[in-house]
């Protein structure tokens, strides 16, 4: 799924190639994932406006557009974008194709769970709630030891829930929560209010440290996420406790062990992590 270095990757990526290029047409594939507004009239929105710039916000990509519109994407479990040559047909899975001057921006979703909006100026529409409500991003200046410890330190819930609470720690999901835990020395499971100062400040360095290397190794790819060039990110293979659940851990050797926290597997070094 992707998170915050992924998107951030996918942003990077695309803002060289897509900025400042007028959107010529507009193909929607699977009108299923235009959830705003409805995909009639999305497509009339966008056709002729430019592409000021592309950013991110949490996992949200965004096309900021000229006249304040923005198209919001939210690529959930298996959504990814891809650039292609104009006159490359769409391969299965594509469900949206911006035509733009000199290349096609695809945007392709096996399991059709990621959205896109269109929004105008001020536009709040009650089905992208989430996207208003986020809390920092750990990567921010602002996501500091008076920050954390306020969102955590009256909360009864396992910190892993509330690493995963995107009004909390905007961007982050299963895999950069669990690497972070493991670099903290922080069991998982443990109760967020039983977390010591020492702890949450060490939690906050390893939160950082986890989404930079995870950017500066063009995002972790264990399942659906590809650049988009379609290569693989970099970071599964600097990773300690995601996905490697019955193997050693690369420190003391214990098994990985893998539990269930509220829906969410999670793993974690039984002696490592405290
Ligand atoms: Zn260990």
């Amino acid at each position: 799924m992707p998170e915050l270095p992924e998107v951030e990757t996918i942003k990077r990526e695309l803002r060289p190639r897509i900025r400042n290029q007028r959107i010529v047409d507009c193909t929607i594939l699977r009108p299923d994932v235009i959830a705003h507004p409805r995909p009639s009239s999305f497509c009339r929105e966008i056709i002729g406006e430019k592409i000021r710039d592309v950013t991110r916000k949490a996992k949200y990509l965004i096309l900021e557009l000229s006249n304040g519109k923005r198209i919001i994407i939210h690529l959930r479990l298996s959504g990814t974008m891809a650039l292609a040559p104009i006159d490359v047909e769409p391969e299965k899975f594509t469900r949206l194709v911006l035509r733009l001057e000199d290349c096609q921006l695809l945007f392709k979703e096996p399991r059709v769970l990621g959205r896109i909006y269109l929004l105008k100026n001020r536009e709040k529409p009650s089905n992208l709630k989430g996207y208003f409500s986020l809390g920092c991003e750990p990567i921010s200046s602002d996501f500091d030891f008076t920050y954390l410890r306020s969102k955590i330190k009256h909360r009864k819930a396992r910190i892993k829930s509330l690493l995963l609470d995107q009004n909390i720690c905007a961007g982050v999901g299963n895999i950069y929560s669990d690497e972070a835990l493991y670099r903290a020395g922080i069991r998982p499971l443990r109760r967020a209010h039983r977390i010591t100062k020492q702890e949450t400040t060490r939690l906050i360095e390893s939160l950082k440290d986890v989404l930079h290397e995870g950017i500066a190794n063009f995002g972790t790819s264990v399942s659906d996420y590809r650049r988009t060039d379609g290569k693989d990110g970099n970071f599964q293979n600097f990773l300690y406790v995601y996905g490697r659940e019955d193997e050693p851990c690369r420190k003391c050797g214990t098994i990985i062990k893998l539990q269930k926290i509220g829906n969410r597997s999670t793993r974690y070094c039984p002696k490592c992590q405290k």
